[in-house]
């Protein structure tokens, strides 16, 4: 079966919503589900993503012991504290709870980012695709991990959840060794696709994404600059912030994996071509958007 190359000009078959006025209500809200004690800024990365991605209005939930830095460091974001374990995570059973009341009104939820415990982080995330019917969600990191022993409740949701693992993240979904993954990256997002019913994204240098319906789509990927802490971070907040706005799954993993890469590649033209940051990533976006979308 063949394969689309990822590039601007194969996404004009996905037009972006066109936004010349309207409320901030009307380009969604994003809730952004992430950071721990020891990695508080996954979720700050993430956040702010989906800010430049166009998002509306943002919340982001995390640990208590962060959750007022987290205010001060991203003071565009609603911040909602949530119980902690001593370890420092989030404290799933808990959390679920709190959150119930966080989520109505959020059109696209990003669960993953930081977070450090995989089963129960899986948990609260099938949890919260039951609690929020309509909803998109974007399932990365943590999420994704723990995601096998709940893989049926996430096949009931087709059509409305993207995950984001890198090959060590989709080496534990499958139970395959990390080389196995690297060595036939299309093989493994296909099993991903066939157990969850989602949109695949299989990061590294190279990406692949995959969807039920049949969909596959190869990004020759924006430079190795891109290898560094917290870049993924910055895709799924890229991509959740273009769910939130009303873009379709596979239209908003395409566009994000695109707009992420063509931003590494700009800042390896400005920068060099590795030691720009993550957090440098998403101030590309808006431009990005404005000339290719
Ligand atoms: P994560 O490992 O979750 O931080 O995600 C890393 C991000 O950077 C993904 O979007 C990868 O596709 C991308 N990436 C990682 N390594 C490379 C590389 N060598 N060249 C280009 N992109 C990369
Ligand atoms: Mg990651």
């Amino acid at each position: 079966m063949t394969h689309e190359i990822l590039t601007a000009d194969s996404l004009k078959a996905f037009p972006l919503p066109v936004q010349h006025e309207g409320s901030k209500d009307e380009r969604g809200t994003a809730l952004v589900i992430g950071g721990s004690r020891s990695v508080p800024g996954a979720a700050l990365l993430a956040g702010v993503a989906a800010l430049r991605a166009g998002a509306g209005k943002l919340k982001i939930a995390t640990v208590e012991s962060r959750a007022a830095g987290m205010g001060l460091a991203v003071p565009e974001a609603m911040v909602v504290d949530l119980p902690e374990t001593p370890e420092g995570g989030i404290d799933g059973e808990r959390a679920a709870d709190c959150l119930r009341k966080v989520i109505k009104g959020c059109d696209a939820l990003l669960i993953g980012p930081g977070l450090i415990e995989d089963g129960p982080t899986a948990k609260l995330a099938v949890e919260l695709l039951e609690e929020l019917p309509d909803a998109s969600f974007i399932l990365d990191a943590a999420a994704v991990c723990g995601l096998a022993p709940k893989a049926d409740d996430v096949r009931r949701h087709e059509g409305r959840v993207v995950v984001t693992p890198h090959a060590g993240e989709m080496a534990q979904l499958l139970n395959r060794s990390r080389e196995a993954v690297e060595a036939d990256p299309l093989d493994a997002a296909l099993a991903a696709v066939d157990l969850l019913r989602a949109v695949v994204v299989m990061k590294g240098a190279q990406t692949w994404i995959v969807e039920p319906k049949g969909a596959r789509w190869h990004y020759e990927g924006g430079g190795v600059g891109l290898a560094t802490s917290g870049s993924g971070d910055t895709l799924a907040g890229i991509i959740v912030g273009l769910l939130a706005r009303g873009v379709a799954p596979l239209a908003a993993a395409l566009w994000g994996v695109l707009l992420h890469g063509e931003a590494g590649k700009r800042l390896a033209a400005s920068v060099g071509p590795v030691g720009f940051l993550a957090r440098e990533l998403p101030g590309e976006v808006p431009r990005l958007l404005r000339e290719t979308a």
